[in-house]
This record gives structure tokens, C-alpha cells and sequence, in this order.
């Protein structure tokens, strides 16, 4: 049996905002050593990239982070865990805004995820 679903969070850096999404405490690319986090913000800034703002995460943590983007945030796009702009999954949900992998459908209309 598979474990209900997470998600992951991507964003484009505002322009002129990279100084401040670097400083945010949000930007889950702290993983990364920091000269490559700094580089994907500023190519985000410049470039329009996609970059990731939350990996792993409940239904609730998306819907906060919908009801208040951070100030510095562009377009954001919700997809089921492990799947990114930069490798796209085959569906998309309208009614949850959420793209998502598999045959089953959408997990949140079906129920099959972290609450
Ligand atoms: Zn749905």
C-alpha cells in the first residue's frame, strides 16, 4: 500500500525580489549548498525559472501558502511530490489547481492524501 499523497510547491521569483526570497525562510532549497540556492533564485529573478518553495508537504500547507503567497512570490504551481515544472506529470486537476502522476486521478478529489 503507497502512502497518501504530499506535495510540492514551485514559484517564480518576482523581479528585483531575489535578495528577498533568498532571506526567506520559506525557500525550501536550504538543502542546497548555498551558491547553487542563490543561483536558482537569481535565474528565477532574471529568467522566469521555476523554483521550489515547499517540498513534502500537507493539503493545508498549500491552501496557507495560497491564501498568503510570500510578497516576493510569481506564479505558483502545486504538484504531487516528487514531480516538478522541470519534469511534468501526465494530469491536472482545475478544481485543485493541482497537477499529480498515475492513473487514478486526483488525489485530493479522490481523498488519497496528507490533510
Ligand atoms: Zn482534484
Amino acid at each position: 500500500m503507497e502512502n497518501p499523497v504530499r506535495f510540492d510547491i514551485w514559484t517564480v521569483v518576482r523581479p528585483g525580489a531575489a535578495a528577498e526570497a533568498f532571506a526567506d525562510s520559506l525557500l525550501l532549497n536550504r538543502n542546497l549548498p548555498e551558491p547553487e540556492a542563490r543561483r536558482q533564485v537569481s535565474r528565477s529573478s532574471r529568467e522566469g525559472a521555476f523554483v521550489r518553495l515547499a517540498g513534502g508537504v500537507p493539503w493545508s500547507h498549500v491552501l496557507r501558502v495560497r491564501d498568503a503567497p510570500p510578497a516576493w512570490t510569481g506564479e505558483l504551481r502545486c504538484y504531487q511530490e516528487g514531480y516538478s515544472p522541470a519534469d511534468p506529470p501526465a494530469g491536472y486537476c482545475p478544481e485543485h489547481d493541482l497537477y499529480f502522476g498515475g492513473c487514478l486521478g486526483c488525489h485530493v478529489c479522490t481523498g488519497f492524501f496528507v490533510r
